[in-house]
């Protein structure tokens, strides 16, 4: 773990502070017990001396014998002197005999003492005792007022003898350890308050670098609303201030990226803590939509548009959804991807049953599960999923909509996806629209404007493609050429309007006895040409007998008038009568004037004998 420059600060003022104190303490204990022993030795040297000019005083007034009272009594002295004897030298010995018990040497250092005339010293410690041994020789000295030689038979500078004193330190050292104690205490105070400075010295740095590393922490995730305060007026409030300023700055700037960057998408995005990645994810998202209008712009038709929807819900990772177009003409929707579909068959046939499409705006089925009964899943208001269905508008009114599903579960998901998805709806609105135009006016060229059927031009467009199936499939085209009988008559007696009223009615009549998918061309002024895909052979003839009952059979209301009218029919088969379709309109074309010499109301199927060119 990382440290604090306090807690950093103060481990060294500590280490350094313990290594003083320890040396401190270990210099005055020597200091102390260096003077001890010295003041301990010059008592000693002073009590050998006192001690060696009362022996000589004693002997020259023939007391010798009260030597004794002189030692006792400069122990019971209370100085310390635990023991302090006078030993004998070997020319004593010889001189005057061993003398008392005490006055032989005793140990080691003694006879040392006596043998090379050195003085000796010794000081023995351990935890209970201190005592300091001096053994000091008596040297024989042959003038002045001690003059050895008087009573001894020795040279000068012989030894005569030697004294040992010993004295208890204990409480000496005692003493020492009591003056440490309060050097120690002492020391302890000014550790303690360095300690106390230290800390309250860096207490506003402390904090100051606390905050700067968490508003830093913060910043780097984006989060750029930690300010610092502090009270010292240095470098530190230097810092915090600059820090202070340069949050200030990126909020401000973020947030007046945001807000326009809200308006761009047009709605609320959800929002992390990181305001910098929002606001790159944001304008990511923006240039990925301003992208996705300009590839769309270049499509070529509606379907090339809404294969890149799907692949946009793909990346967006929408599985479950429906893109519907709204068919006014029938009043229908139609799913533009047939392998799925979300709501119920009867928005397929009639668009009002779809709430979007009704309402004109979205539906979210998140509060009341089945807000929209058609929705596929919805059984006695429960549905397992949810969905939202989003309006396109085309032309003013709902033209395509987008259907999402999902589950409760991943309703927040959705819900933070929406804002996007919209957006893109909103940019590709526009071109959908233009394409819808542009496909509508197509439709237009190719359409009859009086009766509502295709024209010719739409058959030249639609008779390759159309052979090419048949062929590939191995199937039979039927083929109708259908006449109004004396037409002109009407015209003649009714007028051009009531003729076109009486095509419009024909038109329908055809175009409802036949199916979806088959195509009704106006093919002259009242000639229809039917083209019958797929139908089994020789069922052709038969759907010409239905239309040419029908027509006969209805009865058209003109300026308060009834007309009947009647039609001929010519019926030829593609390629059952010949692999070119071309010839096979023309076979029919013959069988119906074959009908209408025959006596007109009347269905002719094309025989091979009805035609002597050989090729058309
Ligand atoms: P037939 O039984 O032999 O077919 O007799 P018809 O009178 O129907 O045949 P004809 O070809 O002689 O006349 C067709 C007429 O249809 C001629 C034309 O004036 C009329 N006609 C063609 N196009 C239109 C149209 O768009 N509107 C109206 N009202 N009449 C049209
Ligand atoms: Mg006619
Ligand atoms: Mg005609």
């Amino acid at each position: 773990m990382k440290q604090s420059i306090r807690t950093r600060l103060l481990i060294r003022v500590s280490i350094l502070l313990i290594v003083l104190f320890l040396i401190n303490q270990a210099l005055e204990y020597k200091s102390f017990r260096d003077i001890s022993i010295e003041n301990i030795r010059n008592q000693s040297l002073i009590i050998a001396e006192i001690v060696r000019d009362s022996l000589t005083t004693l002997m020259e007034i023939g007391e010798i014998d009260k030597r004794y009272i002189l030692l006792n009594n400069i122990k019971e002295n209370k100085n310390g002197i635990e023991e302090i004897r006078v030993v004998r030298g070997e020319n004593v010995i010889s001189q005057y005999g061993k003398g008392s018990p005490e006055e032989v040497p005793k140990t080691e250092e003694e006879t040392y003492v006596l043998k090379t005339g050195k003085t000796y010293e010794k000081v023995v410690e351990n935890l209970s005792k201190v005592e300091y041994v001096l053994i000091i020789p008596y040297k024989a000295v042959p003038k002045g007022k001690i003059d050895c030689l008087k009573c001894h038979n020795v040279k000068a500078g012989d030894i005569l003898g030697a004294i040992y004193i010993k004295t208890d330190l204990t409480a000496v050292r005692s003493s020492a350890f009591n003056t440490l104690m309060s050097t120690s205490v002492v020391s302890m105070i000014i550790f303690l308050s360095t300690v106390f400075v230290i800390i309250k010295f860096f207490q506003p740095y402390t904090e100051f670098f606390k905050r700067l590393k968490k508003g830093l922490t913060k910043a780097k995730e984006g989060d750029f609303r930690e300010r610092i305060f502090i009270n010292t007026n240095d470098e530190a409030k230097e810092v915090a201030d600059s820090f202070n300023e340069s949050m200030d700055k990126l909020c401000s700037t973020l947030s007046s990226i945001e807000k326009k960057v809200s308006y761009l998408i047009g709605g609320n995005y959800e929002k992390s803590n990181n305001a910098l990645k929002d606001t790159y994810h944001i304008v990511n998202e923006l240039v990925k939509i301003y992208n996705f209008k300009k590839i769309v712009e270049k499509d070529a038709t509606k379907e090339d548009i809404y294969i890149r929807l799907k692949k946009l819900m793909k990346d967006m990772g929408v599985e479950k959804y429906s893109i519907y177009e709204v068919d006014y003409e029938k009043n229908r929707l139609i799913d533009i991807d047939e392998s799925v579909k979300w709501c119920k068959d009867v928005v397929f046939s009639n668009a009002d049953m779809c709430r979007v499409k009704r309402t004109g705006s979205e539906v979210i089925s998140e509060e009341y599960a089945c807000v929209c009964p058609n929705f596929i899943n919805c059984e006695n208001g429960e549905a397992e999923e949810l969905f939202t269905c989003i309006p396109i508008y085309i032309g003013g009114r709902v033209g395509i909509i987008l259907q999402l599903v999902y589950s409760k579960e991943e309703k927040e998901e959705i819900r933070n996806k929406l804002v996007f998805i919209e957006a893109y709806l909103r940019e590709v609105a526009p071109v959908l629209e233009a394409k819808s135009y542009m496909e509508k006016l197509k439709k237009l060229s190719l359409v009859d404007q009086l009766t509502g059927v295709y024209n010719r031009r739409f058959l030249d467009e639609l008779v390759p493609k159309i052979s090419a199936f048949a062929i590939r499939k191995n199937t039979i085209v039927g083929i109708l050429m259908v006449d109004v009988d004396f037409f002109k008559q009407i015209n003649d007696k009714y007028g051009h309007a009531v003729g076109d009223e009486v095509l419009k009615k024909v038109a329908s009549i055809i175009k409802g006895s036949v199916r979806q998918s088959d195509i009704v061309v106006r093919y002259g002024g009242e000639e229809f040409l039917v083209i019958l895909i797929d139908i089994p052979e020789g069922e052709a003839e038969a759907v010409a007998e239905k239309i040419r009952k029908k027509v006969e059979a209805s009865r058209i209301h003109v300026d308060g008038a009834i007309l009947r009218k009647t039609v001929s029919v010519g019926v030829s088969e593609f390629p059952k009568d010949s692999d070119k379709f071309w010839q096979c309109v023309k076979f029919a074309d013959v069988a119906l004037y074959k009908a209408k010499e025959e006596g007109r109301n009347k269905v002719v199927r094309f025989k091979a004998e009805m035609w002597e060119n050989e090729e058309y």
